[in-house]
């Protein structure tokens, strides 16, 4: 479970997010959903704990990270897989090599064991015999993929989209959307899915949270969000942000 208890954060003068409360169960999966510059990435970022709050709790399970070091986070994050927002890929390493990473870096698996995983997790994510290609070989729909291959490494309790489509055709996002649910149906995963694309929210999430300026302004199941009425989700809904 993920909670977040008053959440604020600011860099320097600038007040980003504002008493954020929010709690995301195990197996759900919640799309995060506001316009450019709400402050989406800003709370992923909270939740993974790459940055600290200015003040407020957050829960990973029994963890209350908002001060823990590196290191403590580090025994957090093999819970935890990150899609970014522009794949992030090594470009100087093969498709295998990016996929096998952490598994180098944080474990002693030979390579035999590590080749074995790469290439399982490949073809959860319908990549096969692409271990030798680099990244520049690969279409945008692949490299997401690829991201996504390296992030379910550790079998992750917890898988952190940061808008899985941007950047890709209707068709290949349509697709990306497809694996985020076979992901959570074939792993059991909790998936949190920050997207400006309605459709996407609509389709893969059990509840979507709307970020607004820096505050939450709504979380409900989707049929009950598509409902309300507040101006701004209602412009939202219109493809005005
Ligand atoms: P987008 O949809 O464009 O990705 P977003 O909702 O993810 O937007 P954030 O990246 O969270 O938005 O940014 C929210 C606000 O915080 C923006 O005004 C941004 O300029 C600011 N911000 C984010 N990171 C920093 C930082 N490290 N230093 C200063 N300001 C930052
Ligand atoms: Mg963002």
């Amino acid at each position: 479970m993920i909670r977040l208890v008053d959440v604020n954060k600011s860099f320097g003068q600038k007040e980003v997010l504002r008493h954020i409360n929010l709690t995301i169960n195990d197996g759900e999966t919640l799309a995060l959903i506001g316009g450019s510059g709400s402050g989406k990435s800003t709370l992923l970022r909270l939740m993974i704990g790459l940055i600290q709050p200015t003040s407020g709790e957050i829960w990973i399970d029994d963890d209350e990270i908002s001060h823990y070091d590196e290191a403590q986070m580090d025994k957090v994050r093999v819970r935890m897989g990150m899609v970014f927002q522009y794949s992030a890929l090594f470009d100087s390493m093969t498709v295998g090599d990016n996929v096998a990473f952490g598994l180098r870096e944080h474990t002693d698996y030979d390579e035999e064991k590590i080749r074995s995983i790469v290439s399982e997790k490949l073809g959860l994510v319908g990549l096969t015999d692409v271990e030798d290609m680099m990244p520049n070989e690969l279409s945008g729909g692949m490299k997401k993929r690829v991201g996504l291959a390296r992030a379910i490494a550790f079998e992750p309790s917890t898988i952190f989209y940061d808008e899985p489509d941007s950047g890709l055709d209707p068709v290949t996002t349509e697709k990306i959307d497809e694996l985020i649910i076979s992901m959570q149906k074939r792993l059991n995963v909790t998936s949190i899915v920050v997207t400006h694309d309605m459709e996407t929210a609509c389709f893969v999430a059990d509840r979507i949270a709307m970020v607004y300026e820096g505050e939450l302004i709504a979380c409900a199941p989707v049929d009950e969000f598509r409902r309300m009425k507040d101006e701004r989700i209602r412009a939202f809904l219109r493809g005005l942000y």
